[in-house]
């Protein structure tokens, strides 16, 4: 049977490092990295991909719209 799963796409220039992300997903999936970016700051990425529901938590969250959420169907 068909399975939704959630998969999230960071953007490393618009992330802060703020961590508002890291804490507002119940899966812990999302961490701050060791890379920074343009700007010198850690930015998110998904340390455990395959743990996202795609709740979009982490999405609604971010104040600077940098987590684009979405949904895959796994057969
Ligand atoms: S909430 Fe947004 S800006 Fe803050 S760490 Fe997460 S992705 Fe970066
Ligand atoms: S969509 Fe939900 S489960 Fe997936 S990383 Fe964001 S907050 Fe976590």
């Amino acid at each position: 049977m068909a399975r939704i799963r959630g998969a999230i796409v960071v953007d490393a220039e618009r992330c802060k490092g703020c961590g508002v992300c890291t804490v507002s997903c119940s899966q812990q999936v999302i961490i701050l990295g060791k890379e920074v970016n343009s700007k010198g700051y850690y930015f998110a990425e998904a340390a455990f991909p395959g743990k996202c529901t795609g709740c979009a938590n982490c999405g609604i969250i971010c104040p600077d719209g940098a987590i684009k959420v979405y949904r895959v169907k796994e057969e």
